[in-house]
């Protein structure tokens, strides 16, 4: 993954993507995989913006059992499957249980009937992968089995619980390079640190797409003939560069808690709260526990948390958790329904009709499906670029998908040279997983800003400046 300006402004493109999360990572492989030349331009780093607070569950889609949204639960199935099969160093199969209180339509003969269910629509859940990796069938567990599993959970009332498997991936962070790898190897022509400005708009077609790298300060123009906004919760923001007028997609804030403490160790622990579960995941030697949405502009980040905090001493009194317990909060914009509702379906959208031809945008809801979205986006592209190509990310193996080896110096110079970390931020928390759960130890933070220093000539003024941008993106995400 080498970032190579002069190629991104030197030739036209068929694609170019805007934004590298996950959605437009997967799409950035797919098109490049199909021999279609390709480019993809991310404003800040590869997986810096919602990709970064992702729970890192692979949703099954149980929950959309509530809905009977069986194409939704389906589509959930496939795309777990697939991840196991082609990230399996970094995408496990994880236990889940939710305790049940009483009987009939809440209780636990309601949860059975769900789990049947849920066996019944994943049967071919497990179709192709390795012993190792596969999802076993869900079942019931008795009282006795579910205190023993969760010790200190409320008796009173407790019938029993339902535990199911479903997924897990351990750094989606590092997922998401070993696609942009993938997406490098088969020619795509990739760049973080550079923002989209402007897109040029003629005759109803979309033209020149003006970029800045926001790091060197200079202004490039990039030519394709088709754009996929992949921009996630920015993507209205992209349209009203090219003078787009719809009507913004509403947008709720989802925080997450990443604790210190392995609060729950061998299973994900549900918990029902103001008639939605919560679950307690165990993660890296620790928990997070997701989610809780607001309208952003209802209240302060810091109010979301701490009332999240509180629900969830509430829906958990066992865990006895504190303010003292978080180490991060993460906190990202996800598509609503409205601006209370989140919404459980992906906008894929051709701008054709609205005077903007080569326009296309895609808005994922979820990190799990994100490649499955990518490649109807890209079948789409291929139909207007008169293309006939399929996909084949579903079947590939992400061979660079894997966590980095190597002394932290080593892995340090692997993630500058190999992977387009230009910043220590880039660095600690996207390739080195050094920071994901939390404000990273000071040693590590010395010795990848040495070995950062001296790799990419940095100045005493620029260490400085650096260390204080990764101290202030722990400020920011402190309770
Ligand atoms: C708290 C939380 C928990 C979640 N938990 C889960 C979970 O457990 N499982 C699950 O499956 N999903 C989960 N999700 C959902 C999942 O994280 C998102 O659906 C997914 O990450 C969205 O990816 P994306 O690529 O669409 O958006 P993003 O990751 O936001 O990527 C869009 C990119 O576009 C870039 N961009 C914006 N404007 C420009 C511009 N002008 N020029 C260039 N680039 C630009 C941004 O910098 C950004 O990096 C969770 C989400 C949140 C917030």
């Amino acid at each position: 993954v080498k970032r190579d300006l002069a190629t991104l402004v030197g030739r036209e493109h068929d694609v170019l993507v805007i934004g590298g999360g996950i959605h437009g990572a997967f799409s950035a492989w797919d098109a490049a995989q199909r021999g279609l030349k390709t480019a993809l331009v991310e404003a800040e780093d590869f997986g810096a913006g919602t990709s970064w607070n992702s729970l890192k569950t692979i949703h099954g889609g149980l929950r959309y059992l509530q809905t009977a949204d069986l194409a939704r639960m389906r589509e959930s199935i496939r795309e777990r499957r697939t991840l196991l099969r082609i990230a399996p160093a970094l995408v496990r199969p994880l236990p889940f249980l939710v305790p049940t209180y009483g009987h009939g339509m809440k209780g636990r003969e309601a949860l059975a009937v769900a789990l049947l269910v849920n066996d019944l629509v994943s049967a071919d859940r497990n179709r192709g992968l390795p012993r190792e990796r596969r999802i076993p069938a869900g079942r019931r567990l008795d009282r006795d089995e579910l205190r023993a599993l969760v010790p200190g959970i409320p008796a009173e009332g407790l019938t029993g619980g339902g535990l199911w498997v479903d997924a897990q991936v351990e750094s989606s962070e590092r997922l998401l390079i070993g696609v942009l790898h993938a997406a490098a190897s088969e020619g795509a022509v990739l760049a973080n640190h550079v923002r989209v400005v402007g897109i040029d708009v003629a005759a109803g077609r979309v033209g020149v797409v003006r970029v800045e790298d926001t790091r060197a300060r200079a202004g490039f123009e990039v030519r394709a003939r088709v754009v996929l906004n992949a921009a996630g919760p920015a993507m209205d923001e992209v349209l009203a560069l090219a003078g787009a007028t719809r009507a913004p997609v509403p947008l709720l804030r989802a925080v997450n808690l990443v604790l210190r403490r392995p609060v729950v160790t061998q299973c994900a622990v549900g918990a029902l709260s103001a008639g939605r579960y919560l679950f307690l995941v165990p993660w890296a030697g620790r928990s997070m526990a997701g989610t809780h949405y607001v309208a952003p502009d209802a209240m302060p980040l810091a109010e979301q948390a701490l009332g999240f905090l509180a629900e969830l001493a509430r829906a958990y009194p066992w865990a006895g958790l504190g303010p003292e317990d978080v180490s991060l909060v993460h906190s990202g914009r996800v598509p609503g329904r409205d601006s209370r509702h989140l919404t459980t379906r992906h906008r894929l959208i051709d701008h054709r009709r609205e005077g903007l031809d080569g326009l296309v945008s895609v808005q994922g809801v979820k990190y799990t499906t994100a490649r499955a979205v990518a490649e109807e986006a890209v079948d789409h592209l291929t139909l207007r670029l008169g293309r006939n190509c399929r996909g084949r990310t579903a079947t590939t193996r992400l061979t660079r998908a894997v966590p980095l080896e190597g002394d932290l110096a080593s892995r340090t110079r692997t993630a500058v040279h190999e992977e387009m970390a230009l910043s220590l931020a880039d660095a600690m928390l996207r390739r080195l997983d050094l920071g994901t759960a939390g404000p990273p130890a000071a040693t590590d933070v010395d010795e990848v800003a040495r070995v950062l220093s001296e790799e990419l000539a940095w100045s005493p003024a620029r260490v400085l400046a650096e260390r204080e941008a990764l101290a202030a993106v722990f400020a920011g995400a402190a309770l």
